[in-house]
């Protein structure tokens, strides 16, 4: 069920809900970095290296979830060419250090916590959004 998140701005005073978003890229059990979307309140965890096997068997059982999102694909294709560049099965980094969020597509993923930041406020477009549901944090479990 997902879990609303509201906010308010402090520099117009405009009220939102935010419902998360968890997306994922690669297999993340040895070790993912974690990006957010402060506009939109999508996370998104990319592995941190990546080798051609285990990628393939991500594939198989993700493709899906890719193909109907032309951001997320295009970071698919961009992996598919670092591994196509690698000697057999030596894993590749996935350093990527900016992405625009495959979600909104309108604002850039951030590599900094959930809670850290401001949300970008919809209305005024400034990154002044608070959360007024604090206690709702506590209980929000992440992906
Ligand atoms: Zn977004
Ligand atoms: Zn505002």
């Amino acid at each position: 069920m997902p879990l609303g998140f509201e906010y308010r701005c402090d520099a117009c005073d405009y009220e939102w809900m935010l419902f998360s978003t968890g997306l994922s890229i690669g297999p993340t059990q040895w070790g993912f970095r974690k990006f957010t979307c402060f506009s939109c309140q999508t996370f998104l965890s990319i592995s941190k290296t990546i080798d051609r096997n285990s990628w393939k068997v991500w594939l198989e059982n993700n493709q899906s979830s890719l193909i109907n999102n032309t951001l997320l694909n295009e970071l698919k294709v961009e992996i598919d060419r670092r591994l196509d560049n690698a000697r057999g099965l030596t894993p590749v980094k996935l350093d990527f250090n900016s992405m625009r969020c495959p979600t909104c597509q309108k604002d850039d993923l951030l590599e900094l916590p959930f809670g850290e930041h401001p949300m970008r406020c919809p209305q005024c477009l400034t990154l002044s959004g608070n959360s007024i549901n604090n206690d709702r944090l506590s209980i929000y479990r992440f992906e």
